[in-house]
C-alpha cells in the first residue's frame, strides 16, 4: 500500500479550498503531512489510502456546487428586457416579449416557484408565452407547470429520451423542432442554435437579438466543467463552441454559475482548448510502444505533469482542484478512442467536427444579424 501514497500531491490537492486566499493556506510540512496523517486517522482499522483520498476527492464536489455566487437568489436585466434569475445552483434566461414572457430553462419545481416569486415580487410577472428547453436532460426540464406556459418547445429528438428515463415533473412540449429555428416575437427575435456536438444532440444555445446568448451547460465565465466534461467528443465540444464564439453577442449566459461578456467567453473556451492540448501534449511525451496504455508509474508521471503545467496557468480558476484529476481522465480517455480535438495551430484558430482540418473561418453557420 505504501507505494501508493506518492500521490499524495493528488490527495492533497483534492482537500484545498480553490477560492481561498493564498494567505491562508498551510505551511510545506504541514501540506505534505496532513494527508497522511488524516488518511491514517480516517481509515481505521481498515486502512485504505486509495479509498480515502477518492472519498476525499467526491467530497470536494461540494465545494464545487458551494459556490460564493450560488449563494443568494438574483434576478438582474443582462439586455433591454432580458433577465436571468439564479437561485442555488440553477440560473435561467427571461426575455420580455410583445406577447408575454419566454423562459429557458426551468430545472426543476422548487426552481420555478422561485423564479415567479421572484417575477411577481419585482413587477415583472406576465404570462409566459413560451418555455424552451434547452435540451432533454432531466436537471433542465422540470417545473414548467409553475409558469403555466401557452407553449413548450423541445427538440424533436427530446422524447424519445423522455420515454426511456421518465422525468418527473415533466410538462411535456407542445412544438418540437430540429436544427437551426429562429422565433419572432413582435420585433425580438430569438434564435435557436443547435449543438448537437457541445453536450447533447437535443441541444439548442439560445440567443436573443444578437445580444444575449444563453449557453447551457457547455461553457460558465471563469469556471472548469465539472468532472472533465464534455461527455462528448472532444472534437465535437470544440466544433460547436467555435460556431457560437462566431456568433454575434454581447453576453452570455450560463445555466450554472455566471454571467459575462464575450470576452469572458472568450477566454474559458481558450482555457478548455489549452487544457485539452496540455493533455495531449503530455499524453505523447509519456507515449510508450506508440500507445498510452502503459505502467503505473507512467500514468503517475504523466498526470503529475500535467498537473503542474495546468496548475500553473489555471489553479486559481474555479474548480480546478476538484475537476482537473477527472479532465485528465477525460482526455487520457479520448486518446484511447481517438476522439481528440484537432489542436489549433498559430494562423489556423478553428476545428470543424467533420475532420481534423483547420478553416480560418469562425464563422461555421453564422446566425444572420437582426434587420
Ligand atoms: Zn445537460
Amino acid at each position: 500500500m505504501a507505494q501508493d501514497f506518492d500521490g499524495e500531491a493528488i490527495g492533497q490537492s483534492m482537500t484545498s479550498q480553490v477560492m481561498a486566499p493564498r494567505s491562508t493556506r498551510p505551511t510545506f510540512l504541514a501540506m505534505l503531512l496532513r494527508p497522511l496523517l488524516l488518511a491514517t486517522l480516517s481509515c481505521l482499522p481498515a486502512c485504505n489510502a486509495q479509498r480515502f483520498f477518492m472519498t476525499t476527492a467526491v467530497g470536494g464536489l461540494s465545494d464545487y456546487f458551494d459556490h460564493p455566487s450560488s449563494a443568494e437568489e438574483t434576478l438582474d436585466e443582462v439586455a433591454p428586457g432580458v433577465f436571468t434569475f439564479q437561485s442555488r445552483w440553477e440560473r435561467a434566461l427571461i426575455v420580455q416579449t410583445p406577447d408575454g414572457l419566454v423562459v429557458t430553462d426551468t430545472f426543476n419545481p422548487t426552481f420555478s416557484r422561485a423564479l415567479r416569486s421572484r417575477l411577481e415580487r419585482d413587477g415583472l410577472w406576465q404570462p409566459v408565452r413560451t418555455v424552451i428547453y434547452s435540451h432533454h436532460h432531466l436537471d433542465h426540464v422540470g417545473g414548467a407547470a409553475v409558469l403555466e406556459p401557452a407553449e413548450v418547445l423541445a427538440h424533436a429528438d427530446a422524447p424519445a429520451h423522455w420515454a426511456a428515463t421518465k422525468p418527473r415533473d415533466l410538462l411535456p412540449p407542445t412544438r418540437l423542432v430540429r436544427g437551426d429555428t429562429t422565433l419572432h416575437y413582435g420585433a425580438r427575435r430569438i434564435d435557436l442554435v443547435a449543438i448537437p456536438h457541445a453536450h447533447a444532440e437535443t441541444h439548442f444555445a439560445i440567443l436573443v437579438d444578437n445580444s444575449v446568448l444563453y449557453a447551457p451547460d457547455t461553457i460558465a465565465p471563469g469556471v472548469m466543467l465539472l468532472g472533465g466534461l464534455p461527455s462528448v467528443p472532444l472534437a465535437g465540444y470544440f466544433a460547436d463552441m467555435q460556431r457560437l464564439q462566431g456568433l454575434d453577442f454581447e453576453v452570455f449566459v450560463a445555466s450554472h454559475f455566471g454571467y459575462a461578456p464575450k470576452d469572458e467567453f472568450v477566454r474559458t473556451v481558450a482555457m478548455m482548448r489549452d487544457l485539452d492540448a496540455i493533455g495531449q501534449g503530455v499524453i505523447a511525451e509519456h507515449r510508450v510502444d506508440g500507445g498510452f496504455r502503459t505502467d503505473k508509474s507512467t500514468l503517475k508521471r504523466a498526470f503529475k505533469d500535467y498537473y503542474d503545467r495546468t496548475h500553473a496557468k489555471y489553479g486559481d480558476w474555479h474548480g480546478f482542484d476538484t475537476h482537473i484529476l477527472g479532465t485528465f481522465i477525460r482526455i487520457y480517455t479520448a486518446d484511447l478512442l481517438g476522439d481528440t480535438a484537432p489542436v489549433p495551430s498559430p494562423g489556423c484558430n478553428a476545428v470543424t467536427f467533420d475532420g481534423p482540418r483547420c478553416t480560418n473561418s469562425g464563422h461555421l453557420h453564422p446566425v444572420p444579424k437582426s434587420p
